[in-house]
Parts: C-alpha cells; structure tokens; sequence
C-alpha cells in the first residue's frame, strides 16, 4: 500500500529563454544548505532541495518539452507537479500553450510561474487574462491553479513558490510505498569513464546496490548508486533520484524500471510454457502484486494457456491483447482473470465492447476453482467411439454404416470425424436407425446407421467420436 508521504517531483515547463533554467539554478541556490556550497556537482538530470521549512522536493533537471514529451510518449510519467514557467514581460507564446497541451494530457496538477518579474511588475494582471483565454481557471479567479511571480535574479518568490509545491503535493496526497513494487523512470542517461550510467527517478519502492532491475525488459545488477550530488549511496528511496551503474547499454530516457519482466517478455515466456489447445483455456493474468502473481502462476491448471501475465491495474492493451489472440485465431475466447487488480472504467466498457470477460477475485483459491470450472466445462466428454464400415444411399441422403466400438453414439451429441488419426469434421446427426427403427442411441458392439448433418464427404474407415455437445465449441 502507498501509504507514506513522499516527496513530489516536480518538471518545469514553458516557452524558450521564459527562464526555466534561470528558475532552477535560483531555487537550488536559494534552498541548498551551506554544505553543498562549493561543491558544485555537474547535474545527474535531477536533483532534490531541502526547503528552509526541511521539505524535499526533487526537481528534473531537463526543462522543456522535448525531455517531457519523450518521457510521456513511453508511458512513463515521472512528474508529479509542473511548473508552466512564463516571462513576465513576454507573456503567453507558442510554447507556453503547447506545454499546456502536455501538462493536460499529463493530468498533472500544475502552477503558473511568471518568471522574470523585476522586469516588468504591472504585466501580471495582464498576464492573467491570456491565461483565463487558455483555459487556465487560476485560483484567483475562482479556479484551482496557483499563480506565483518570481524573479531568479532578485530571488524572489522563491520561497513562496516552494511553499505553494508542497500545498499542492499534500492536496494531491502524492504517496509511495518504500517496500512496494519498484516504479521508476530513466530520466537520463550518459557513458563515461564507468561506463554506461542511468539517472533514474524512483516513484515507488526502492533500489539498492545489488538488487536485479529490468528497463525495457533487459536486466541489470544495480553495481553502485549515487545520489544527485555524485555521493555513493547504497539505496534510492521513493521521491529520490540517482545514478545507476552496472547497465551493458544504457537504457532509453522515459524507460520505465521495474524489479519485473515487462508483459512483453513474460508472453514470450508463457508461449514456451504452454501450448494452446481445442481444450485449453486462454487467459490473460493481472494481479496486484509480484508475490499473488506467482503464488497464482505456480498453481495454474495444467489446461491453462497464460496469453500474458502482468502487475497492476487491468489495462486496455491487456484487452486488446486478448482481443488480438482471439482474431489471429490461436486461441478461442480468451478471459482476463485479475487478481485485486484495478479495473478502470473505461477499461471495463471496453472489455464489454470487446466482448471479452474479466473475472475479478481477491481470493486465490475461488480465483483457480473458477479456471478449474471452465476446463471441466470446456473438456469434451467423449461418450464413446465407432467406426464407419459401410456407405448406403437412403433417401438422397448418405447413410453410414457404422459400428459402436465402446460406450455409446448419442443422437444428440456432436460427432466427431476422425480419418487417419486426424479430425476432419464436427457434425451432428439427423437421423440415427437401428433395424429400421429410429433410436436416440447405440450401444458398444451396436451396428446402426447414422446421416449426418451436415452431409459430409465421410469413407469407409473413418472413426467417429461422440462428445457432449455443451462442452464444445467455444470458437465464436
Ligand atoms: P530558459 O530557456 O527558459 O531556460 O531560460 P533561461 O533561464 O536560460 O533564461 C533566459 C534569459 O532570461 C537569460 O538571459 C536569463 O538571464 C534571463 N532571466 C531569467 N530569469 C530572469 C529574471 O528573473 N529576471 C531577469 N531580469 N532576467 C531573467
């Protein structure tokens, strides 16, 4: 559970030269206490401050939306908080409205810091207009956005600036869980004398030198850690960033890191560990946590085909997923099974759209009884099995000849047409007749004759197999 507060991270965007930069240098100037003085560290893509008030909060260091835009275009959204930095005395540009796009589309929570302010202090009112025209509901206008002026050169308002990020991250309840599952993003990455090195932010869990951490389904021995200020540390916590050594090839930036194989990666697996079948049941796995997944997986139904199988919330590509193996026709009806997984609306009504069903559970055992459920009801119950030793015309109808060689030939039941060893036919019957008279059944070491409907190609030798009808057929 995500329970402790953590600090938030925080991005900073806006149009170009609106001073960005400026506004980091004079926070971490501002807030860094005097033992950091002189040390002056180049930046590993992120850094923590210490406000006066002894919060943290850590800042990325790579303003602008080229960094931002990458980050969220894999999926990955490590800001908690954005600052939409414009000047003063510029006013809202082209940059300023598409980092508004982004921070929108991010769902984030936002400030609007108008930056530059000793330079032109009576522009704020006018400034706050062109933002209401954007669509931006300040707080002064009733809305729910800050709006602090700051000037980096004079330094001022930073403070206030600090105060406003660590209201807003208390109103956003922004938590973490130190022991939970590993969610961190690559914010950066750089090869130098150590090698390959990733400056990653960690959103949840933690990472400690030693620990096995995947990027982008590749796995890496976390050699050493070190924290924003090159200082060697032996584990990152939730809110902090750091520098990893250990990797062969340095990860993508907006890499997300996790302590487990991606979906990816885990499909590939489960293709090798079973293989679909008429009678097996596909399924898609989602559990909430690392620990049921693998309690659920060692405990599978030998009849179970794992499609895929993740952590966390039922997810749309966990639909389209199952949708896809179904069209491209490897499996029959798939189901989601999850595991106290959130399922999200949205994710719901497509699933339903889809036609696909997801089976919720916060109980191992119901969670397997159910798999359990649809094998039997899914195995074909053979009823017994014969064998086509004549062809006769009745009708203009094709007769078979046939003998029961065990159990019994239902009317009733799907017939199953079998030559060489292979299946060729699924039919029902038509008519079944034994001496003349109508039956509904032959018994082991009966002859009877038997149409088929549809009329089938069927020759002499041809074996075939009687299984309950509600147990097949799940092909749509
Ligand atoms: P960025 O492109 O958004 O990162 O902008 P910079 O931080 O590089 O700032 C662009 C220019 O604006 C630089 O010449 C800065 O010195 C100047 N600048 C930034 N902040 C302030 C400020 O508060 N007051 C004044 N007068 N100039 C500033």
């Amino acid at each position: 559970m995500k329970t402790n507060k953590r600090q938030p991270i925080v991005t900073v965007l806006g149009h170009v030269d609106h001073g960005k930069t400026s506004l980091l240098d004079a926070i971490r100037k501002t807030q860094v206490a005097e033992k950091e003085a002189g040390g002056i560290t180049q930046s590993i893509g992120a850094s923590q401050v210490t406000t006066k008030k002894g919060e943290k909060v850590t800042f990325i260091d790579t303003p602008g939306h080229a960094a931002f835009s990458k980050m969220r275009s894999r999926g990955a959204d490590v800001a908690d908080i954005a600052l939409l930095v414009i000047a003063a005395d510029d006013g809202v540009k082209p940059q300023t409205k598409e980092a508004l796009k982004f921070i929108k589309e991010a769902n984030i929570p936002y400030i609007v810091v108008a930056t530059k302010s000793d330079l032109a202090p009576n522009s704020l009112q006018n400034l706050q207009s062109q933002l209401s025209k954007e669509g931006v509901a300040l707080e002064k206008a009733g809305g729910d956005v800050p709006f602090v002026a700051v000037s980096a050169k004079k330094e001022k308002g930073i403070d206030e600036l600090l105060d406003v990020i660590i209201l807003l991250s208390e109103i956003n309840e922004i938590r973490a869980d130190s022991e939970g599952d590993l969610e961190a993003v690559v914010i950066e990455t750089r090869k130098d004398k150590r090698g390959p090195t990733a400056a990653l932010v960690v959103r949840n869990g933690s990472i400690r030198v030693g620990d096995d951490i995947f990027t982008q389904d590749e796995k890496t021995r976390v050699r050493s850690i070190y924290d924003d200020n090159e200082k060697p540390v032996g584990k990152i916590s939730p809110g902090e960033p750091g520098l990893i050594l250990g990797f062969s090839n340095p990860p993508p930036v907006g890499a997300k890191v996790t302590k487990d194989l991606s979906m990816k990666v885990k499909t590939e697996i489960d293709k090798r560990k079973g293989k679909p079948s008429e009678d097996g049941i596909p399924v898609v796995i989602k559990a909430n946590t690392q620990g049921s997944l693998e309690a659920i997986e060692e405990n599978l139904p030998e009849k179970v085909f794992v499609i895929a199988s993740g952590v966390g919330d039922v997810t749309e590509s966990d639909i389209f997923l199952a949708k896809s193996a179904m069209l491209s026709s490897i499996v029959g009806q798939v189901q989601v099974f999850s595991f106290d997984s959130k399922v999200p609306t949205d994710v719901r009504k497509m699933a339903e759209t889809e036609g696909i069903k997801i089976y919720e559970f916060s109980i191992i055992y119901e969670f397997l009884q159910k798999l359990d459920e649809l094998i039997k009801n899914k195995e074909p119950e053979v009823l017994g099995k014969a064998e086509i030793l004549a062809s006769f015309d009745y009708d203009n109808k094709k007769v078979a000849g046939c003998k029961v060689l065990k159990g019994v030939i239902r009317k009733d039941s799907r017939l199953i047409l079998e030559r060489k060893g292979e299946v060729y036919s699924q039919v029902g019957a038509s008519s079944m007749k034994k001496e003349q008279g109508a039956i509904t059944e032959a018994k082991s070491g009966e002859e009877f004759g038997v149409i088929f409907n549809p009329q089938v190609d069927f020759r002499i030798g041809d074996m075939i197999s009687s299984v309950r009808i509600q147990n097949i057929g799940y092909r749509k």
